[in-house]
C-alpha cells in the first residue's frame, strides 16, 4: 500500500500526516514541445560524449531506457585524498581525472525514462550528495528537462543529500515533484530535510524544492503508468534498503544480504543492476564483486550491469575479468558507468 502524502486527494486515514500535506497548484506539465528543441539543441553535443555514444544514440521517443547518472561510491570517484597523495600510488583514481574516463563516477543513481500517452516520462531513483554534477552531466546531454517522480531507496547522504537541488526543477520547470520513500526514510528526512517537510518554517519569499510526499511500504506502488516493486535487501546490520523491479528490470544499488523473501521477486530478471562496492572482499554494508557474483549465478538474470563502484574497481580490468567469465560460465556481466543508456523494453 502507498500512503500518499500532499497529492490533491488526500485520505481520511492520513490525518495524522496533515502537518506534512502540501499545497499543489497545478498538474505536473511536461513541457513535450520544449524537450524535442532541448534534444536538437544538444544534438551536437551528445555526439561529443563518449559515453553516449558507446550507449547507442537516436534511441526511438516510444523505447524506456535506464540512463546511469552515478556508478559510484559515497565519496565519489576520483577521491581527492588519492589526488592530493604525493606518492600518487591510486592508478584508478589519477585515471578518472581524465575527460570522459569511465572510472570517473558519482553518487550511484539512475533515470528511469518511460513513454507514456503523453510523452516520455523520466524517473529519478535517488538524488545524492553529487545530484547536482551528474544531473549538470547528463540531463541537457540526454535531453532530460522534467522530472516525473523520485523515488528513494533508503536515507544514506549518497542517496538523499541533493534533495535540496531539486529546488531548480521546482521554481523553474514545474510546480512540484512527487517523491516516493519508504516510511523509515521519511522519519529520517524530517530530520535532515525539515524545511522540505514542512515548508511552514521556511522564510517567506524564500524557494525551497516543492516536494509531494509519498510513502511507501512493501507492495508494489505505480509511477507514471510503470508498476514498481520494492525488493527489500539488507544494507548492513539491521538496516533496510529498498530495491526496485520495474518490467523485467531489477536495481539493487545498496545492499550485504538479500533475504530469502526477496528472491522470488526477482524471478525471470532480464537486466540485474547490483551493488559491487570493491574487487576483494565484502564490506558490512555492500556486495563486493565475488559476493555480487555469486548472487548472479543465484539469480540467474539474463544480464547485469554492477553498480555503486569505489576506486579499487578498474572499469577495463574488472570488465576484462568478467568479459572472461562469459565465455567461461556464460555470465553476462559488466560494470556500468556514468551516461550508459540501457534501451529496455518495460
Ligand atoms: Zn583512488
Ligand atoms: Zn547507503
Amino acid at each position: 500500500m502507498v500512503q500518499f502524502l500532499g497529492t490533491l486527494r488526500p485520505s481520511p486515514s492520513l490525518s495524522s500526516f496533515a502537518t506534512y500535506k502540501r499545497q499543489v497548484y497545478s498538474p505536473i506539465t511536461a513541457p513535450r514541445n520544449g524537450f524535442l528543441s532541448f534534444r536538437r539543441m544538444f544534438k551536437a553535443y551528445i555526439q561529443s560524449s563518449s559515453a553516449a555514444t558507446d550507449a547507442g544514440l537516436g534511441l526511438p521517443s516510444e523505447q524506456s531506457e535506464v540512463i546511469f547518472i552515478g556508478t559510484g561510491t559515497s565519496e565519489g570517484i576520483p577521491r581527492v585524498s588519492c589526488l592530493t597523495n604525493p606518492l600518487k600510488t591510486c592508478e584508478v583514481c589519477l585515471k578518472a581525472v581524465e575527460p570522459g574516463n569511465k572510472n570517473r563516477r558519482l553518487n550511484t543513481s539512475i533515470v528511469v525514462r518511460h513513454p507514456t500517452s503523453s510523452g516520455s516520462s523520466n524517473i529519478l531513483i535517488d538524488a545524492g550528495k553529487f545530484f547536482y554534477h551528474s544531473a549538470l552531466r547528463w540531463f541537457p546531454a540526454y535531453g532530460i528537462r522534467t522530472l516525473d517522480a523520485v523515488i528513494i531507496t533508503h536515507s544514506h547522504a549518497d542517496a538523499i543529500g541533493g534533495l535540496d537541488d531539486l529546488r531548480d526543477w521546482t521554481n523553474n520547470v514545474q510546480s512540484s515533484i512527487p517523491i516516493y520513500v519508504p516510511e523509515r526514510d521519511f522519519e529520517v528526512m524530517k530530520k535532515t530535510h525539515y524545511y522540505l517537510v514542512d515548508t511552514s518554517v521556511v522564510q517567506p519569499g524564500a524557494a525551497v524544492s516543492e516536494l509531494q510526499f509519498n510513502i511507501i511500504h512493501e507492495d508494489p506502488f505505480s509511477v507514471s503508468d510503470l508498476k514498481f516493486t520494492p525488493l527489500p535487501v539488507w544494507h548492513g546490520h539491521g538496516y533496510r534498503s529498498f530495491g526496485y523491479r520495474f518490467g523485467n528490470v531489477c536495481y539493487i544499488s545498496d545492499v550485504s544480504e538479500i533475504p530469502e523473501e526477496t528472491y522470488p521477486l526477482l524471478r525471470d530478471c532480464e537486466l540485474l543492476i547490483m551493488d559491487a562496492l570493491r574487487p576483494d572482499r565484502s564490506s558490512a554494508t555492500h556486495f563486493a564483486l565475488p559476493r555480487a557474483l555469486e548472487e548472479v549465478r543465484k539469480i540467474r538474470p539474463k544480464r547485469t550491469l554492477f553498480t555503486g563502484m569505489m576506486h579499487l574497481m578498474d572499469h577495463e580490468k574488472v570488465n576484462d575479468y568478467l568479459m572472461k567469465l562469459k565465455e567461461t560460465e556464460g555470465l553476462d556481466a559488466q560494470l556500468s558507468y556514468d551516461g550508459l543508456r540501457v534501451p529496455t523494453a518495460l
